[in-house]
């Protein structure tokens, strides 16, 4: 498969992929149908506290989008293992790539600058993944500049992702004094933004790499959303089954979205830079059979929050029973109220979505005042 890009550096670029076909999670924004006042009232009813539940509809996916931070038990940097050894199996890819990479000879000693190899990972994300591959390519560069017979450069890492990234945790475990690759330092930085915009000057980068990060969309394209278009997702969050409008609709996202992501770099590249880059594939030709990643994003999750949106309506069962159930009680006797409002509660966990969507209560806010 080779990329072109109007006749530009990605001319001659070889994609090896395993996975036939480019996959790409479109969970990114979390649209569930009820993230709104009714859930919010329905779950400070169940857990007795205020809590502000944020419609993520409303905000920017860019703004919002990360992996977990810290490395807690659920974090992405205890939970990235699969990812690493993937690494690892395509290393040799990785320096193949690298060795297309043109070697800079050292500026004339009267310049006063030294070279600088500058290296980026896209969508790094906060752990040690991005760690150690950003330190195998300045270790296999370093390799080829002394195989050379060349004078050294230096070697500056762009550590980038979303501005929600844990970038704290990330520099956290970066080598401090002293320490470096091959007994050579390398200067780091973190790049806060988005990848399908411009994020370096032009042609100041050597190497671009980007694992597992380019198959998250910039956005849920609007037409899934919208229920007077034919490729409305039914409020579904993903593609796992969905019907061929709503898949058109993703594959256009998917299509300007790597459109960007590849101008931008083209731009920011040096003349002779390369760029590695590793996403998430399916076997099937079918954009709408998942395989095993649309089974746990896809339908185990939605069918997680059916259950939820369910227990949620068993909460607003009991509130109702709390506000009403004294004075039912004192209209039919407690066996009957107890078995009405078994029923109410069946009910409610049965139509729970319909109602979380149409339960409203307005309030009449009065200030008085005697004169
Ligand atoms: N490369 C790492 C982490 C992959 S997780 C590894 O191989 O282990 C995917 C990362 O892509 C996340 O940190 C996510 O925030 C980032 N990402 C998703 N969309 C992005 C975008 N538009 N711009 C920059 N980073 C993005």
């Amino acid at each position: 498969l080779s990329l072109s890009l109007n006749g530009s550096i990605y001319r001659n670029t070889t994609i090896h992929h395993s996975a036939k076909h480019t996959s790409f999670i479109h969970l990114t924004t979390l649209h569930l149908p009820s993230l709104s006042s009714p859930n919010q009232i329905a779950m400070a009813l169940q857990q007795g506290e205020n809590r502000v539940v944020v419609n993520v509809n409303m905000m920017k996916l860019e703004k919002l989008l990360c992996m977990k931070g810290g490395q807690g038990e659920s974090s992405y940097a205890n939970n990235s293992k699969a990812q690493a050894l993937h690494a690892r199996s395509v290393v040799h890819i990785l320096e193949e790539t690298l060795d297309l990479v043109h070697l800079q000879p050292p500026p004339p000693p009267h310049h006063h600058q030294s070279a600088v190899f500058q290296v980026v990972d896209l969508g790094c994300s906060s752990g040690n993944n991005t760690v150690d591959t950003v330190e195998a390519i300045i270790k296999h560069m370093i390799k080829r500049y002394r195989a050379a017979g060349l004078d050294l450069p230096e070697f500056a890492a762009f550590f980038s992702d979303l501005p929600s990234n844990d970038f704290n945790t990330l520099f956290q475990l970066l080598p401090s004094d002293g320490g470096g690759v091959a007994g050579v330092e390398y200067y780091s930085a973190g790049v806060a933004g988005s990848f399908y915009k411009r994020l370096f000057p032009a042609r100041s980068i050597d190497f671009f790499h980007s694992a597992f990060s380019l198959h998250w969309l910039s956005q849920v394209p609007e037409r899934v959303m919208d229920k007077r278009q034919s490729a409305y997702n039914r409020g579904r969050v993903f593609i796992h089954g969905a019907k061929e409008a709503t898949v058109a609709a993703y594959k256009q996202q998917f299509q300007a979205d790597l459109g960007a992501f590849l101008r931008a770099r083209s731009v920011e590249m040096k003349i002779g830079g390369t760029m590695f880059v590793v996403c998430l594939g399916r076997t099937s030709p079918d954009p709408t059979d998942q395989g095993g990643a649309g089974l746990l994003f896809g339908t185990h999750f939605q069918d997680a929050w059916n259950h939820l949106v369910q227990q949620v309506g068993r909460a607003l069962a009991i509130s109702c029973r709390s506000v009403a159930g004294v004075l039912v009680d004192a209209h039919i006797g407690e066996e009957l109220s107890e078995q009405l409002f078994l029923r109410v509660e069946e009910r409610a966990t049965c139509h729970a979505k319909e109602l979380l969507e149409n339960l409203q209560f307005f309030h009449v806010v009065a200030s008085l005042s005697l004169a």
